[in-house]
């Protein structure tokens, strides 16, 4: 990407500190949803993610991946398909529980929706411990998709989320923008 796309990416997520809990710093991302040029510009990086790295579907994680994910699939001309916290859908779920630091926590897909002939691009907003794409990797490969990369738009590499990602992803690309 462009420095001076990097940079407007950057200048628009805001900072919220202390938020949700003490001691947390929350990556708020609507100033640059709010920003038509910002959010253009990031659809034009993921929609570039999925023709690289040659992806069928784009997965969005719930609740922010959504907003990334589905224009970037429209752009890019592939179709998208939720990842949702569990009982939020309709049809007929796989489902997987994953760790939380306090607790655990149960996504789901729609099974029909994905084949073994998809590659998919998972797309989140951030990036902290890696245990909700960790969970989203194996719930997708369940589903007899194959994970064509991971991309999202800010990692917080102290949390150390790649390296908890590596034996799940090996070489499978993960970008960070
Ligand atoms: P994790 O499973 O720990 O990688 O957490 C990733 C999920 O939690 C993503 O869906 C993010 O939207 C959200 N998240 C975690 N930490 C933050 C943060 N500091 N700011 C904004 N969102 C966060």
């Amino acid at each position: 990407m462009a420095p001076d796309v990097r940079e407007l990416l950057s200048s628009r997520i805001r900072d919220v500190q202390d938020y949700p809990k003490p001691g947390v710093v929350f990556k708020d991302i609507t100033p640059l949803l709010a920003d038509p040029v910002a959010f253009s510009a990031l659809t034009d990086a993921l929609a570039g993610l999925v023709d690289r790295h040659g992806a069928t579907k784009v997965v969005g994680l719930e609740a922010r991946g959504f907003i990334l994910a589905a224009p970037a699939a429209v752009r890019a001309g592939v179709g998208f398909v939720p990842v949702r916290k569990a009982g939020k859908l309709p049809g007929a779920t796989l489902g997987q529980a994953y760790d939380l630091e306090y607790g655990n926590a149960e996504i789901e897909v729609h099974a029909e929706d994905l084949g073994e002939a998809d590659r998919v691009l998972i797309i989140d907003d951030v990036l902290a411990t890696g245990g909700t794409v960790d969970a989203s990797v194996q719930l997708l490969r369940r589903a007899g998709a194959r994970i064509a990369g991971v991309a999202v738009l800010l990692e917080l590499g102290f949390l150390g989320g790649r390296a908890r990602l590596e034996p799940a992803l090996g070489r499978t690309p993960l970008d960070s923008l």
